[in-house]
């Protein structure tokens, strides 16, 4: 899912909010950068914390956007398991493209020859099929 998370920050990315490079400091004065959260409850949900929240030294949590309504949270967890099955698609034709370039041109030449073979064998087989339809019909 990491993956799918960079994916979807760098698509959902709003370089027009005035509140991008805000100066944001947490209650122990450091600077924070808006985050998105990818969680159920809140896909697509920005937000500062403190890279210690939840321990005891700091518990600065501030949202930048409002509740999620319920409709939205549908879409956007439709959208990201597409994101993230498209990614797999994508990882698994990357693979077999690696698979196809592990050949050497001389197998890949033997598989084309065979084809070949193949084709023509039908070809003939249809061939004789037509011929034994003529014979069948003519006499
Ligand atoms: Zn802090």
């Amino acid at each position: 899912m990491e993956d799918v998370k960079l994916d979807l920050n760098r698509i959902c990315l709003d370089k027009e909010d005035p509140m991008l490079n805000a100066e944001v400091r947490c209650n122990h004065g450091l600077l924070l950068h808006l985050k998105t959260s990818w969680s159920d409850n809140n896909s697509g949900r920005r937000f500062w914390s403190c890279t210690y929240y939840g321990s005891n030294k700091c518990n600065f949590f501030l949202w930048r956007d409002g509740v999620i309504d319920e409709r939205s949270k549908f879409i956007i967890s439709k959208l990201a398991k597409k994101v993230k099955d498209m990614n797999e698609m994508l990882k698994i034709m990357k693979m077999k493209e690696e698979l196809v370039g592990a050949y050497s041109d001389r197998e890949i030449m033997e598989m084309e020859v065979e084809s070949a073979f193949t084709q023509i064998e039908e070809q003939c087989r249809s061939f004789v099929k037509m011929k034994d339809e003529c014979f069948l019909y003519g006499g």
